[in-house]
């Protein structure tokens, strides 16, 4: 092979195939419920994944790197890349901005790479709207109390965020409906190795088989109707 027909070959022209263009995967959770945790063993345990980096305009928190948590920017250099259309979807959370760039993933699905994408539930609708087979899983904590106590555990919020974050997280809870799995963290291990079930069977076809134990209504119907349980115990 010349030099050109080994690039035409690593391109996917002739001798290989081209690879199979990659799933998108998005996980949302109420913040608390462990998502970043999840995601970060989901990736370690299964090579085929990539995390996408979003954009953000919050400030780093300690220990942050820009390009690597989050592509940092301002509010200004954020309206831009929007009116450029650069983002797959973009939305508020939290008094900040978030979004997902197309540079982001068509990289990586390209190559064949099942891409994750962490991100709140607004954004998780706007991806569901432009990749109809976006798969989105949602995480729900253990139980409503767990969850207040997580985000105070975490000590990384003064208060009035947390109370915030609890007050969005009953909005996202309810925007959960546009979900097609869910999946609750009441054991890391349990929920990583449930995540990575879900992931398998949308990569390999076989969706029928996780309908009946992850699929959101099932999941989130119990889930409720232990919170409401919770809330009015008998006397
Ligand atoms: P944090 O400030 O704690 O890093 O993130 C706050 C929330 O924004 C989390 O729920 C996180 O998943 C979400 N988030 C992070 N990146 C994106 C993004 O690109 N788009 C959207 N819609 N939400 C994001």
């Amino acid at each position: 092979m010349t030099a050109r027909d080994t690039r035409i070959a690593d391109a996917g022209v002739i001798g290989t195939r081209a690879p199979r263009r990659g799933h998108v995967f998005v996980i949302a959770a109420p913040s608390g419920t462990g998502k970043t945790t999840i995601c970060r063993r989901i990736l370690e345990r299964d090579p085929a994944l990539r995390l996408s980096t979003s954009h953000t305009t919050r400030k780093p928190r300690a220990g942050e790197q820009d390009g690597v948590h989050y592509h940092f920017v301002t509010t200004g250099r954020f309206r831009e890349l929007v009116a450029e259309g650069r983002f797959l979807e973009h939305a508020e959370y939290g008094g900040n901005v978030y979004g997902t760039s197309w540079n982001a993933i068509e990289n990586p699905l390209g190559l064949g790479h099942d891409v994750v994408l962490e991100i709140e539930v607004q954004g998780a609708a706007q991806v569901k709207k432009r990749i109809a087979d976006a798969c989105l899983i949602f995480l729900l904590p253990p139980s409503l109390a767990v969850l207040e106590e997580r985000l105070r555990g975490r000590g990384t919020d003064d208060e009035a965020v947390i109370q915030r974050r609890m007050a969005l997280s009953d909005r996202e809870l309810a925007a959960a409906e546009i979900f097609d799995y869910a999946v609750v963290n009441d054991d890391l291990e349990r929920a990583v190795e449930e995540v990575l079930l879900v992931i398998h069977a949308v990569r390999e076809g076989q969706e029928d088989s996780i309908r009946a134990r992850f699929g959101r209504a099932a999941v989130m119907t119990a889930f409720l109707a232990a919170q409401a349980r919770a809330a009015s115990p008998r006397r």
